[in-house]
């Protein structure tokens, strides 16, 4: 098992010229795109419950899309070397709005840039499984290791047909000369992290390339890390890589002042305004709308503005990055 653990490091130098300049110049390195906010599933540990309004309205379409993702691409000034280095269509669940998910990995295929597809897998049928095939990589949450415990965990009874589903896309891919990575999300809990081996070993059979762990972001700290440890006292040898995906030290309120990780990570929801992560993608966040405005637009104004009044929940690599900001900060 080769377990990786992510690293804020990387950002080091970025995170210096916004601190010290205000500089925005090569970022967001990431964007999110959701397309809805809504999931066919109710995950106990789902981020968007936290939020009190969610509905955002689903302005983007499968026609208006390549006008946007043109915005999000564009050079801008002071920056003409600009080029964001992944978009992830993401969600709620991406999938339910399926003509906009290809039409956006139609748009942006043979661009320079890495794309990826994060669903549920429950709605991944062949004209998906085709269409991911020149994406770079097809993340799927599935987070239990049985039927039973996804059923109780995810409030639905999918998890042998998201195994069906992963086992038809990686026969396609075998058949083709697609180098697409299979990956699988899992985000621990009490519940699902007995019996892993066996599941891993399932995974690898299928075809999966590389599992993430997660932690549940909304647990209390304490369950965060004794979770962790037992993951990574796991002992087993499997042809399928390991990563922990949780923050180097779990995130608090009071950890850091300044979120920075808005100008380097940020989310395009389908109501086509730009939010400062994935995790507040709902009202009263917004940044800025693509609709009057460009992207850098949107950045210059909010560099000036306070930080968005949140419950601090961040995606795992946000975190890293705001306490590595703030370890800037305090030197
Ligand atoms: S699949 Fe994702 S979006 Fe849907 S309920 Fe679960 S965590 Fe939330
Ligand atoms: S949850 Fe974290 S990354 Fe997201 S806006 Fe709040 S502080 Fe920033």
């Amino acid at each position: 098992m080769h377990f990786v653990k992510g690293t804020a490091s990387l950002y080091r130098p970025i995170l210096l010229s916004l601190i010290r300049s205000r500089s925005l110049s090569g970022l967001p390195l990431y964007v999110d795109v959701h397309p809805t906010t809504r999931c066919n599933l109710e995950c106990r540990w789902c981020v968007n419950k936290t939020n009190k309004d969610t509905a955002a309205s689903e302005t983007m379409n499968d026609v208006n899309i390549p006008m946007y993702l043109t915005k999000l691409l564009e050079p801008r000034p002071n920056s003409p070397s600009y080029s964001p280095k992944r978009i992830h269509f993401c969600g709620g669940e991406p999938l339910l709005r399926r003509s906009v998910v290809l039409a956006g990995i139609r748009f942006l295929e043979g661009k320079d840039i890495a794309v990826s597809l994060v669903t549920n897998g429950t709605l991944l049928i062949q004209e998906v499984r085709l269409a991911v095939l020149g994406v770079e990589s097809l993340q799927v949450s599935i987070d239990a290791q049985d039927r039973e415990t996804y059923a109780r965990l995810k409030r639905g009874d999918y998890f042998e047909q998201v195994l069906r589903n992963l086992e038809a896309l990686a026969n396609l891919r075998s058949k083709s000369n697609s180098s697409l990575r299979l990956v699988v999300n899992y985000v621990l809990c009490r519940d699902n992290i007995n019996a892993l081996h066996p599941f891993l070993t399932r995974l690898s059979n299928i075809g999966v390339d590389k599992i993430q762990f997660r932690t549940d972001l909304t647990a209390d700290l304490e369950t965060q890390r004794a979770l962790l440890q037992e993951v990574i006292g796991l002992k087993y040898e499997a042809p399928l890589s390991v990563i922990i995906k949780s923050p180097d030290t779990p995130v608090t309120r009071d950890s850091f002042d300044n979120c920075l990780a808005r100008f380097i990570w940020i989310v395009l929801g389908s109501d086509l305004s730009i939010y400062p992560c994935a995790h507040t993608v709902a009202r009263g966040f917004q940044m800025g709308s693509l609709i009057d405005s460009n992207l850098f637009e949107v950045l210059e104004k909010n560099i000036k503005s306070p930080n968005p009044n949140c419950l601090r929940i961040c995606p795992s690599t946000c975190g890293n990055i705001n306490l590595l900001g703030q370890e800037i900060l305090d030197q």
